[in-house]
């Protein structure tokens, strides 16, 4: 593929489908500062030491614990690394937010509780709040003396959020807004002194901050889940609930640009989170696999136990090296805004959201590679896999939930070839120029780079002749979008994976792992999304055949 300048000379969100492989250099985990490794060490030092010894108090939820061992947390300064230093926090970079995030996921319970506090719950307010609303709240919530959560979700309204009944009414004395609904699923429901909540106000979605002992304000009983038994899930219940009028966060009718960019935080979050868990998943397996004896020796020389691993660490070192990267890019884009800026938060958070597609690529690659792991390495332990005292139990039930929450697998795999499509008609991405060059373009050699570079082709191609085909209507069209998305996160973790790689020979076999079950899966989404059910559906009338899938694809072979 031949070079496509992005329109600008900073790396454009979604450039990675369009330039050449190791194009630009990225920001891989062997970069990592040795302050980056210490802020790693001390929060991942704190879960051992301080959270997984007392898990099963924590999951039966018999003390207050969670809550000390969050405050304790905040006091030693290792949750405040997202807030600026004006307002208490470590104002660090994203780099070290990645790495906090993986620290903290060796217990699933303890991450969403932290994540819910110093994530969803402070950013909002970091990045939309005015300085009086920072100077109240983030210092509290820097050292965890106050808990934060984020209340979105509705009983009526989870994935179409915008959709929210809750509503908001201006007091007659002009001072408070009367809060009235019911959020569903509150992270830290039961624990948080302070809540993001969103509410139509006249019509209008807005975001507010209310304080737990604002009349008006309680909570349901916690549910009972699957996993995450140690963390509080439970309804947030408004009944005219009374928030000071000064408490609007943002703009009115603005809500939802509060309530999405944060959660393209939370979705890379989670991406380097499922890599913290998984990391941890394998290496207990391993040691297991090594000890282990059956037919007269160790399982880890069997075959079947080997595949299962090396795939996991495959798995792990593409999910890993687009989280960084990503990481990497973020704060290369933050570094550009100017700290005396009278906008800088506005645009630091614009600098987040250009890495939109990315984000819900690292969530939804990053929690189904942990998925996959911990049911493939439950399978390592055999019976005992089964047993709650082994550690595959927990990951198992624990890890269900990362496809559910942070906008679910289904909406974030949408989210990423309908936001490529928007950012190509705004003229930010070159798709159409891609296009032509990929129809021309065949095979360049046989190794790794030209490997890379025609599944990119073979995406983009397809992409381009979809879009032509079915033109606004493509974004009716779920199951093809489906296939698409799957090629194109397919094409992130490949040139993330080839372009840490380097000459490295150690990591160009993880890379190679990746690739050799990640092309034909590949080379088949985008089968599926060029062929037979476009096919069963045509009708009269509509637009000309589609390219024959084996002969449009096949072209740039899967192997
Ligand atoms: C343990 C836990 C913690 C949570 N924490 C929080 C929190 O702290 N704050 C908060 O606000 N929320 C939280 N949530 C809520 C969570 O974000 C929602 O459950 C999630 O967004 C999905 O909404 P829903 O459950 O209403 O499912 P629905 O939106 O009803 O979805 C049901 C199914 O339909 C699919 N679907 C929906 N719309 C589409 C579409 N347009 N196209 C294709 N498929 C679609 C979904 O993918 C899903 O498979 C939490 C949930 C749980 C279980």
């Amino acid at each position: 593929m031949s070079v496509i300048q992005p329109k600008s000379s900073k790396e454009a969100g979604g450039s990675f489908l369009f330039q050449p492989l190791g194009r630009r250099p990225i920001f891989t985990p062997e970069q990592f500062s040795d302050e980056h490794k210490l802020m790693y060490q001390t929060a991942r030092d704190f879960c051992v030491n301080e959270v997984l010894p007392h898990v099963a108090e924590l999951e039966a939820k018999s003390s207050d614990l969670m809550v000390r061992l969050v405050k304790r947390a905040g006091q030693l300064g290792l949750l405040a690394n997202d807030v600026p230093e004006a307002y208490g926090g470590l104002g660090g970079d994203k780099v070290t937010s990645m790495l906090l995030a993986e620290a903290t996921a060796l217990n699933a319970s303890w991450s969403a509780t932290v994540m819910a506090h110093n994530g969803i719950g402070t950013l909002p307010i970091v990045y939309f709040g005015t300085r009086e609303q920072k100077e109240k709240y983030l210092p509290k919530l820097a050292n965890a003396e106050w808990l934060g959560a984020y209340a979105l979700t509705e009983p009526g309204s989870g994935s179409d959020a915008l959709a929210a009944k809750c509503r908001a009414l201006l007091s007659p004395d002009g001072k408070h807004y009367l809060l009235t609904g019911t959020k569903q699923f509150i992270t830290n429901g039961a624990w948080a002194d302070v809540f993001i909540v969103f509410a139509q106000l006249d019509g209008k979605f807005t975001a507010f901050i209310v304080e737990k002992k604002f009349p008006g304000v309680s909570c349901g009983p916690e549910e009972h889940k699957l996993g995450l038994h140690g963390s509080s899930t439970c309804a947030l219940i408004l009944e005219n609930a009374e928030v000071p009028v000064e408490n609007v966060l943002g703009d009115v009718g603005r809500g939802h640009k509060i309530a999405f960019n944060i959660l393209n935080v939370g979705r890379w979050k989670l991406g380097a989170g499922s890599v913290g868990g998984a990391k941890e998943l394998l290496s207990k397996a391993v040691a297991y696999a090594q000890e282990r004896k059956q037919f007269g020796k160790a399982i880890v020389e069997m075959g079947a136990i080997r595949k299962k691993l090396a795939r996991t660490a495959a798995n792990l070192y593409a999910v890993e090296s687009m989280c960084y990267r990503v990481a990497g890019l973020t704060d290369e884009r933050i570094a550009l805004v100017e700290p005396s800026d009278p906008s800088y938060d506005r645009k630091v958070i614009e600098a987040i959201e250009e890495f939109n597609v990315e984000a819900s690529i690292l969530k939804v690659a990053g929690s189904e590679m942990l998925a996959q792991a911990a049911d493939e390495l439950l399978q390592v332990w055999g019976g005992y896999g089964f047993l709650e005292e082994y550690p595959a139990a927990r990951v198992y039930r624990d890890n269900r939930i990362n496809r559910i929450f942070e906008g679910t697998n289904e909406v974030n795999r949408l989210l990423v070839p309908g936001t490529l499509l928007k950012r190509a008609v705004a003229g930010i991405l070159p798709l159409m120029t891609a296009f032509a060059e990929a129809q021309k373009s065949d095979h360049e050699g046989n190794d790794d780079r030209a490997a890379v570079e025609s599944s990119k082709r073979a995406t983009v191609f397809t992409l381009g002749t979809l879009v032509g085909h079915y033109m606004q209507s493509i974004s009716d069209e779920q199951e093809l979008l489906e296939a698409l998305a799957d090629a194109i996160i397919g094409c992130f973790a490949l040139d993330s994976a080839f372009a840490r790689a380097g000459e490295d020979e150690n990591l160009l076999t993880l890379a190679r792992a990746f690739a050799a079950e990640t092309r034909p899966r590949l080379f088949e989404s985008l089968r599926t999304a060029l062929g037979a059910p476009a096919e069963s559906r045509r009708r009269p009338g509509d637009a000309g055949p589609l390219p024959v899938p084996g002969a449009a694809v096949g072209r740039h072979r899967a192997a």
